[in-house]
């Protein structure tokens, strides 16, 4: 749930054919094997070519009048900045970029090598899509080529699960560990520097004292200070998330973080909208629809929830899909003692409206319906999601302690259920009350249609195992019909009773920490139809996108 929405990089649904591609780099060349590796080549570029339309090219820019005149000459340091992390991303997952790129002559498969920051497919479970690579290294360059899990396990090495650091084997076959500060040591200096010019110009006391600790922290891998400060920041118009910070890139242990940034421009007027219905958590709370026994929490609402513009993705957040709601920070010291902040990408969400919720409505939603498909519904029903993430039952009523320990492997998918239902519960009831505007068709429709959109990265995490549950539930309430032209209608009012039966299931699912029942609905609801999955077969057939790619920079923002 860290990187929200950016979970079906875990997809694991297709297999890959890469035994058939690392053959090629090591056999002696015969005529045989000349015409082996032509037809394999002119197959690969026909997947990129079929591939590379999965990704909607899309601008990235926001209104920059709501920056004062000193953060617009902030705005292109920062930008400066991240370009550096993009980089040294690029060193993590794939150090060879430039002779890569000028090994290959097909630009659509450059294109696809800068978008997947490497030669392999990130939305199809690593394939590898240049002539002669192998299997995509599960720990990419942050391990010695080719070592074991075990090896590292059994070594005696300190920093062997350590975050900010890689591991490297030397001629004798010694392993020694190498912190990203040293390793890294010119490029990070570069932008230390850069964040420290920064903060000279920057208006705002919290943001400049932010941006200095940031900058320090960048050259000593030492993140504690810089974190609390960015928690501290209240009355910023400028953002950065900058530094090493996820783990997903490390597939052996997800202990190694990879370089990223986002540089970002509050929404000011959003982010209020958003403090005013955390603080309506408890009376939310009150009438959950559950036996009271199962509501006696009182719901936090200290935890902070902003809105805003991303002008500039770098390194693992820009790379295969992108992610358009962030939870930070990572570092579970400073959640328990300070909490987090969730951070809600408007534009980069209103581009996959645009480019594809849009498209999948036309398709898939019935034509009677497709005018409540809105923007402003789409926005808040992922915002919602985030906040009813503090709504229910955060310890079981059975004496089994919190839902999270009761219910081991099986808690996240609940959890992220849990969300999207008293996501829309509270839309529905914030509506009645005349705090959040619009028509509650709108807000279903589009929900239904969000449905839809997520399933198509599969039931393989957390995320598309809620969604399923979610469709299969309502259908089976008649919250919705497949009309005979297979396209998808609801019932608004049979939704609203179905989204308050899924809730209290759910939400007694946890209190009861019954696992084995968990288990159960995992196995019957989760899954996808088979009816549903022809239907999803038509959105790839007619090339709708799965995912964009952003054209970004000072020029782009009209800043050259
Ligand atoms: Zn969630």
């Amino acid at each position: 749930m860290k990187k929200l929405y950016k979970a079906n990089r875990l997809l694991t649904a297709l297999t890959l054919s890469a035994g058939l591609f690392s053959a090629c780099t090591n056999t002696t060349k015969t005529a045989n094997d000349k015409t082996a590796n032509v037809v394999q080549k002119d197959s690969l570029i026909n997947y990129v070519a079929q591939r590379l339309p999965i990704y909607e090219r899309v601008k990235l820019s926001t209104n920059l009048n709501q920056l004062s005149i000193n953060d617009r000459k902030v705005l292109p340091l920062l930008i400066q900045a991240a370009e550096i992390m993009d980089e040294l991303y690029w060193k993590q997952a794939y150090p060879q970029k430039d002779s890569l790129l000028a090994s290959i002559k097909d630009e659509k498969t450059r294109d696809f090598v800068n978008i997947n920051y490497g030669p392999w497919d990130r939305l199809n479970n690593d394939k590898p899509f240049v002539a002669g690579i192998g299997a995509k290294p599960e720990g990419a360059s942050f391990y010695p080529y080719g070592i074991t899990k075990e090896e590292i396990e059994k070594s005696s090495l300190a920093d062997k699960f350590g975050a900010y650091s890689v591991i490297q084997k030397d001629s004798t076959g010694k392993l020694s560990t190498i912190p990203y500060h040293v390793l890294f040591a010119a490029e990070l200096q570069k932008a230390s520097s850069l964040l420290k010019q920064a903060a000279l110009i920057a208006d705002d006391a919290g943001l400049k004292k932010y941006l200095n600790l940031r900058a320090d922290a960048l050259v000593t891998d030492n993140f504690t200070a810089s974190d609390y400060a960015w928690l501290d920041m209240k009355s910023n118009g400028l953002d950065l998330i900058i530094g090493p910070i996820e783990n997903y890139e490390d597939k052996l242990f997800n202990a190694r973080t990879s370089y990223e940034a986002y540089v970002l421009i509050k929404d000011k007027e959003w982010s209020k909208r958003l403090a005013k219905y955390v603080k309506l958590l408890p009376e939310l709370q009150k009438n959950l629809p559950v036996a009271a026994k199962y509501k006696t929490e009182t719901p936090g609402t200290d935890s902070e929830l902003n809105a805003y513009d991303v002008v500039y993705y770098a390194g693992d957040c820009n790379a295969g899909s992108k992610t358009i709601a962030v939870n930070l920070p990572n570092d579970e010291k400073i959640q328990q003692e300070k909490g987090t902040r969730r951070s809600q990408l408007k534009n980069a969400m209103q581009a996959k409206f645009e480019k594809i919720l849009m498209p999948i409505s036309k398709e898939l939603i019935d034509a009677e319906q497709q005018k409540y498909i809105k923007f402003d519904a789409f926005f808040a029903n992922v915002m919602f999601h985030e906040v009813a993430h503090g709504l229910g039952i955060k310890k079981t009523i059975t004496g089994k302690g919190f839902v999270r320990a009761a219910l081991k492997e099986q808690y996240s998918w609940l959890e992220e259920g849990k969300a999207d239902v008293l996501g829309l519960y509270m839309v529905t009831g914030l509506l009645k009350k005349g705090e959040l505007q619009g028509d509650i068709k709108d807000y279903y429709t589009t929900f239904m249609a969000g449905i839809l959109r997520s399933v198509r990265f599969g039931v393989s995490e957390a995320h598309g195992k809620a969604n399923m549950q979610c469709f299969n539930y309502f259908k089976e309430k008649g919250a919705f019909e497949r009309t005979a032209k297979g396209t998808y209608k609801v019932s608004f009012d049979k939704f609203a009773s179905a989204m308050n039966d899924l809730s209290a299931f759910i939400i007694m699912l946890q209190g009861n920490g019954d696992k084995a029942a968990v288990e159960k609905a995992q196995k019957t609801m989760a899954v996808i139809p088979t009816e549903l999955q022809s239907d999803l077969d038509r959105l790839t057939r007619k090339n709708i996108p799965v995912d964009v790619v952003f054209e970004q920079g000072v020029d782009v923002l009209g800043m050259k």
